[in-house]
């Protein structure tokens, strides 16, 4: 299926696109287009106006920055995925990158793109719910930085403003102490998440839990950060029992939708699994 007709613009500074996105009705940004795409073919979307950012210097790579990555807009999943950075100082971002779609996504689809496009099965949200990923969105009057408490705001929707573009994703290094892990139960054919947890912990010397952090994706219309988990964990010496109690609550707060791939009672028991795997995993990393 062919999208609505649109128009192509190519702009080559970040000033360029803003003034673009500023002046234009009904614009719409194109990263990867792997999900921007596939909408305007099914015309889901009809943007008029499309301001690609294929050629905008210095919106792709991966540097360090003070206790942070600081991973540019357009960087690909595969060069999230195989960054030797990522993978020393935030492993788990890398897996989640590597658990998107297959190749051919990871290597159009980009962090940037995933994030401001919130699908609710996307695995990503899941990780930067966890791991406290900031935003860094720039507009007309300059750059703001988001928390990703307040960044997934519903259906496909962040805080990212109209006007504005997400430039950077910044993922503080986890603290010595800890293990992640994120988890999935993928669609057969697309490999989005029927259900994704990612769980964080921090242990201390003694092996007592003093952080606990828990994002969960797929089962509702936004990705959301599992509150009544992470308050079972916090200060407790982490044990089978401790875990499972606490994974029972993973879907406290996610307004879990049934839809083709299952029911509520179905996912909402996958949510709890999931959590309980991804918190075994995760906590075996920290006592490593
Ligand atoms: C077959 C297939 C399988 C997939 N499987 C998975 C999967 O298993 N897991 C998963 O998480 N994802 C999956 N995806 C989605 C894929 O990861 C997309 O690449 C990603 O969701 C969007 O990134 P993009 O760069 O392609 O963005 P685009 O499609 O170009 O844009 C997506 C949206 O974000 C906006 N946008 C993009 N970049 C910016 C920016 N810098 N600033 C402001 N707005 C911006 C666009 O305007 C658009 O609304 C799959 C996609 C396909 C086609």
């Amino acid at each position: 299926m062919y999208p609505a007709a649109f128009e192509y613009h190519a702009p080559t500074s970040v000033r360029d696109a803003l003034a673009l996105l500023g002046k234009l009705d009904d614009a719409k940004i194109l990263a990867g287009g792997h999900s921007l795409i596939p909408m305007m073919k099914l015309r889901l979307a009809q943007p008029k106006h499309l301001i690609d950012l294929g050629r905008v210097p210095g919106l792709s790579g991966i540097k360090e920055d003070g206790g942070a990555l600081a991973i540019g807009a357009m960087t690909t999943h595969w060069d999230v995925e195989s960054s030797k950075v990522v993978k020393a100082k935030a492993a788990v971002v890398s897996e989640t990158a590597a658990l998107i779609g297959d190749p051919a996504v990871r290597n159009k689809g980009t962090i940037g793109g995933s994030l401001a496009h919130a699908d609710p099965a996307a695995d990503m949200p899941a990780t930067a719910i966890a791991l406290g990923f900031e935003f860094v969105c720039e507009g007309a009057k300059g750059k703001r930085t988001v928390k990703v408490d307040d960044w997934f705001q519903g259906l496909m929707a962040t805080a990212l403003k109209e006007d504005e573009l997400l430039v950077e994703v910044r993922v503080p290094v986890p603290a010595a102490g800890t293990g992640a892990a994120y988890l999935k139960f993928p669609h057969p054919a697309s490999r989005f998440a029927i259900v994704g947890v990612c769980a964080a912990v921090t242990l201390d010397k003694g092996g007592t839990c003093t952080k606990a952090s828990v994002g969960v994706t797929g089962a509702g219309t936004k990705a959301i950060r599992a509150r009544g988990v992470e308050a079972g964990l916090s200060g407790k010496r982490l044990d089978a029992a401790a875990i499972e109690a606490a994974a029972q609550k993973a879907a406290e707060g996610v307004d879990v939708q049934a839809d083709l791939q299952g029911s509520v009672e179905y996912k909402t028991h996958l949510l709890k699994v999931y959590c309980r795997r991804a918190l075994e995993a995760a906590l075996a990393r920290a006592r490593k």
